[in-house]
This record gives C-alpha cells, sequence and structure tokens, in this order.
C-alpha cells in the first residue's frame, strides 16, 4: 500500500485489486430503491476498534466517483484515528444524491438500517450536508450513531473542538518554526471563516494576532468581519499576502503549484481536509520552500475527539486534554520533518501505520 494518498483511482483495476490496494476490509454498497438510498459504507481497517468516521451525502458525477471518495475518505480516517491516539478504525460512508433534492426522513431511515446491519463495525457521524437532526433520523434506527445533539446526551458540534486542535497544531508549528509558540504579533491569513474558521479567530485574536481572513459567502463575512478584528481580503488576494501562517479552513487543494508560488509564510496550518494537492509533490515543494506545513489530518482531529467521548462516555475535559496532547505530536513530526528533510505528511501516515502494526501484533 503506498502510504500517499493518490488522487484517482485505477478505473481500469477490478474493484477487487482497487479495495486490496487501499487495504480495505469491507466495502457496504446499500440499494435501497424504494427510498432511493444508493449508499456506499468503506471500512478500510478496523484493528485499533470500530470504524468512526462520518457519513456525507453528494450528487457525485458518476458512481466512480463515490466509490473513490469513500474508500480515500475512509482509508484517511484509519491514519486520522490512529494519530490522534483514539481506539478506533477508519471508516467513512457516502449517500449518492442531491440532499436538497433527496435527503428525507425514509432514506435515512434506510440507510440507518444498513449502519444497524453492520453491528457496530461501522459507526457514523456527520460530515458534508448531514446535520444533527439527520443523525436523530439515522439513530433512530441503529444504536451506532455519534454527533448527536447535547439535548440528546450526544456531543454536539465538533467544530470548536476542531478549531481547538487546529489552534494546538498551529502553535506547535510556530514553536517549531520561530522558537516561541506564542502567536502574539503573528500574521495570520484565515481562509473560509465557516464553524471551525470562526472559532479559530477567536483563538487567534485573544493571542493578539494580525489576522487577514478571506470568505467566500457574504452573510458569513459580513457577521465576522464587525464581530472581530479582521482585515477581509479578497479570495485569491490571500495567497499573496505578508504573513507568517496561512491558515487553510475552508476547502481542500489550495496548497498546490500556483499558491506556492505566491505563498510567503513560513507556516501552514489550517483545519481544511486535503489541503495538499497532491500529497507527495506539494508536501515536498513545502519543505523546498522553507514552509513547515502542519499535517491537516492530525491537526483538525480535534472534532473526531469529540465525536470519540461520545463512544466512551468520556467529558469535555477528557476531550480538550486529549485534545493538547496533538501539540506534541505535531512538534515531534515537524522536527523529525525539518531534521530528515522529510515530508510531514508521509512521517505522520508512518506514524500512524506503525500504531496500527504494533497493535496488530497483540491480536
Ligand atoms: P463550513 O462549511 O462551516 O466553513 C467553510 C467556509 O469556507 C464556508 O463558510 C465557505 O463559504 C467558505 N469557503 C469555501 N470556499 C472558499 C474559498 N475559496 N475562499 C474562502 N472561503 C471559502 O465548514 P467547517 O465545518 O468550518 O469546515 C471547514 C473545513 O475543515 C472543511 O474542509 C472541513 O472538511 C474541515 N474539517 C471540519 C471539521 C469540523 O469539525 N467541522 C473537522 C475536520 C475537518
Amino acid at each position: 500500500m503506498d502510504t500517499l494518498q493518490k488522487d484517482n483511482v485505477d478505473q481500469s483495476k477490478s474493484i477487487f485489486d482497487i479495495i486490496e490496494e487501499f487495504g480495505h476490509e469491507q466495502i457496504t454498497f446499500c440499494n435501497n430503491p424504494a427510498t432511493g438510498l444508493k449508499a456506499i459504507i468503506g471500512i478500510h481497517d478496523t484493528t485499533l476498534g470500530p470504524a468512526l468516521g462520518g457519513t456525507r451525502m453528494w450528487n457525485y458525477s458518476s458512481d466512480q466517483e463515490a466509490i473513490t471518495d469513500a474508500l480515500r475518505l475512509s482509508r484517511g480516517m484509519t491514519f486520522k484515528n490512529a494519530l490522534a491516539g483514539l481506539n478506533l478504525g477508519g471508516g467513512k460512508a457516502v449517500i449518492i444524491g442531491d440532499p436538497r433534492l433527496k435527503k428525507n426522513e425514509g432514506l435515512l431511515r434506510a440507510y440507518g438500517k444498513y449502519v444497524n446491519n453492520l453491528g457496530g463495525k461501522y459507526i457514523t457521524a456527520e460530515d458534508v450536508s448531514m446535520t444533527t437532526t439527520d443523525m436523530e433520523v439515522i439513530a433512530s434506527q441503529t444504536k451506532h450513531v455519534v454527533g448527536l445533539p447535547k439535548s440528546r446526551g450526544g456531543s454536539g458540534d465538533p467544530s470548536p473542538y476542531t478549531a481547538y486542535s487546529t489552534y494546538m497544531g498551529m502553535k506547535a508549528a510556530v514553536k517549531v518554526a520561530f522558537g516561541t509558540d506564542s502567536l502574539e504579533g503573528k500574521k495570520v491569513a484565515v481562509q473560509g471563516t465557516g464553524h471551525v474558521g470562526e472559532y479559530l479567530i477567536q483563538y487567534l485574536e485573544k493571542e493578539g494576532c494580525k489576522i487577514f481572513v478571506s470568505e467566500y459567502y457574504e452573510p458569513i463575512l459580513k457577521k465576522v468581519a464587525s464581530k472581530y478584528n479582521v482585515e477581509v481580503v479578497g479570495l485569491d488576494d490571500i495567497y499573496d499576502l505578508d504573513i507568517d501562517i496561512y491558515a487553510p479552513c475552508a476547502l481542500g487543494g489550495t496548497v498546490n503549484d500556483d499558491t506556492l508560488n505566491r505563498l510567503r509564510c513560513q507556516v501552514i496550518a489550517g483545519c481544511a481536509n486535503n489541503q495538499l494537492k497532491e500529497e507527495k509533490k506539494h508536501g515536498e515543494a513545502c519543505i523546498k520552500k522553507g514552509i513547515l506545513y502542519a499535517p491537516d489530518f492530525l491537526i483538525n482531529s480535534g472534532g473526531v475527539t469529540n465525536c470519540y467521548s461520545e463512544v466512551i462516555r468520556a467529558d469535555q475535559e477528557w476531550t480538550k486534554k486529549h485534545i493538547e496532547t496533538f501539540y506534541g505530536t505535531t512538534m515531534e513530526i515537524l522536527k523529525d520533518s525539518l531534521k530528515d528533510n522529510r515530508n510531514p505528511q508521509e512521517i505522520a501516515i508512518e506514524k500512524a501505520m506503525s500504531r496500527i502494526s504494533l497493535v496488530k501484533k497483540s491480536l
């Protein structure tokens, strides 16, 4: 199995060859014509525990695209959960279809039955286009669901915890890059001021950062600009600023050939998933440019840690303390990266895989 993630699945290969290449234990195809449900549940590795990862609903342009997403995302969760020190395996599910047109109670109940049939091997949560209310519908069919509202005994919105882990990871990266982890006076560009981005801005403001923001959605931008001491920049201008830290908190793939030619920062640390357009090429390009890249799946794992607290019935204090351990892990990985001149993403994945291999020996 290659350690670094590929952009696409080789479609000339048979589905079993593809699954073997990715290293999945099980893929479940769910088809319920009565409700229109078509879903794919990817269970990548359950060595450390049940596979936990969200369900996303998306209007994929082809079944192949949906399979690719399910395979990549579930594999990514194995590394994320392992590196975060959680006793969880990696899984993720995709529901095929336009959520605005096709998501309804019948479809979600049907989906919940499929999750239930897996007997706890897969635990689901929210992802793109899914809400805590949707999770409640799924929970009517299975107990293997987390991310329920606090009013139902769940752990609620994971975003504040994702922001906290991102903040911890950013401080660790700054310590390695600048010798002190104080963010006071640091110029930080936050791209995307949605759920996580806004919570992150609160930490940055408290530490006395000079904050630049860009946001695609006008009403959110207006709200954030009126609430915090931030300077608004254009969507594309964010890559040309003279800054210390670039914090991608919107979509993936923003660390690429074009932006790496323009970015003038010493640290990249944000919550967005899959920030490196190509993990190998752009991870190595960061090193050449002297930019410290804090692996996204490590520093954004506060959200899944919060979900895990629901599984083990831990309180918020435990979640916070656990997230604080990511500071040390990030420092360790980034120091190794500098020492050996190696891609930190690769080191992070190796570290996750080494934990899994060790545990496998004890089974
Ligand atoms: P969100 O949708 O609430 O916020 C993202 C924001 O980015 C939106 O407001 C959107 O308008 C904006 N945006 C999109 N494209 C943009 C662009 N080109 N430039 C500027 N702004 C742009 O999502 P979120 O929950 O805050 O998550 C942010 C990122 O973090 C996502 O990549 C998500 O996958 C990842 N993530 C989130 C969590 C979590 O707990 N929510 C956990 C792990 C990873």
